[in-house]
């Protein structure tokens, strides 16, 4: 039986046909802050993957108002999420992080919210508002995972360990509330072994949609200098290497779990490595060739 689509899955749950917008609503991360660490994941530059109309100066309202005229016109039946994005997005006290979801659902057309996040930062008060309003809208939460070994997590400088997105993942599932995992394939030190032992750890737990991609050494990142320096080792994969992966990856996961995405493309001009020079669409077609 072929695997559902992701957007097929989106039409579903929400009954139309959604497009996510991007929200920058101003956060930051505890291994940024001084909270839990300082500089953030080694890996991260979150203008990789910020588009232009997501700038954290303007109101939740506007950027949703910018992003759906950037979308207006492409379908007319379109409905939309709002998708906050950017950094980690339930890191701030419990009446403000209420005030800006509920801004976003009081744009026209906005059906949900999906809400990217770190495990470590969904105590039982953050879950508890989750699912409020997930019980009258719904509610995506994609949590960052990113590997199941705790020795990968201390020296990307996640801050959390393995055990902590277990059981954030358990206790957000359990309130009824739609979770998605995200894992990143070939950080430093990992063989193709340990990144299949993370998947099938993950695919135990009641995820209902996994997202993964390459790592990407980008410009201006910790890992970038450690990368120069040779102190880290990145698997060096071809497109075709990591589409044959990515293979063996999607045909080991259960069919309930819906694959969001596979690939990353950063901007070329923040990529140090892999440097494939390929669109997400064409990387898909040399996925869909390998049987
Ligand atoms: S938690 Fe996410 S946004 Fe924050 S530093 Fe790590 S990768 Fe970047």
């Amino acid at each position: 039986m072929a695997r559902q689509q992701y957007s097929d899955f989106l039409r579903q749950l929400y009954g139309y046909r959604v497009q996510k917008l991007n929200v920058n609503a101003g956060f930051t991360c505890p291994n940024r802050d001084g909270s839990k660490g300082r500089g953030g994941c080694t890996y991260c530059n979150n203008a990789s993957f910020t588009p232009s109309f997501g700038c954290a100066s303007a109101s939740v309202t506007q950027q949703l108002l910018d992003a759906k005229k950037f979308y207006a016109g492409k379908y007319s039946y379109m409905k939309y999420l709002a998708y906050f994005q950017s950094f980690t997005n339930t890191y701030a006290p419990i009446e403000r992080l209420r005030e800006l979801y509920d801004e976003a659902l009081a744009v026209e057309d906005v059906l949900g919210l999906v809400i990217s996040t770190r495990p470590d930062c969904l105590n039982d008060d953050v879950v508890e508002l989750l699912q409020g309003i997930n019980e009258e809208y719904k509610v995506i939460v994609e949590i960052g995972v990113e590997t199941s070994h705790d020795s990968t997590l201390e020296l990307i400088n996640r801050c959390h360990s393995w055990k902590c997105a277990q059981d954030a993942i358990n206790r957000v599932v359990q309130r009824g509330v739609t979770v998605g995992a995200h894992l990143i394939l070939g950080l430093p030190g990992e063989t193709e072994e340990d990144m299949i032992s993370t998947v099938d750890e993950v695919a135990k737990l009641p995820i209902s949609t996994i997202k993964f991609h390459q790592l990407q050494v980008l410009r201006g990142t910790e890992l970038a200098r450690q990368w120069e320096r040779g102190d880290v080792d990145v698997i060096d994969w071809s497109a075709k290497d990591y589409a044959q992966f990515c293979r063996r990856i999607v045909n080991r996961l259960p069919e309930r779990i819906l694959v969001e995405r596979i690939v990353s493309t950063a901007p070329s001009e923040l990529l140090l490595h892999p440097k494939w020079g390929l669109k997400p669409a064409q990387f898909y077609e040399i996925f869909q060739n390998i049987l």
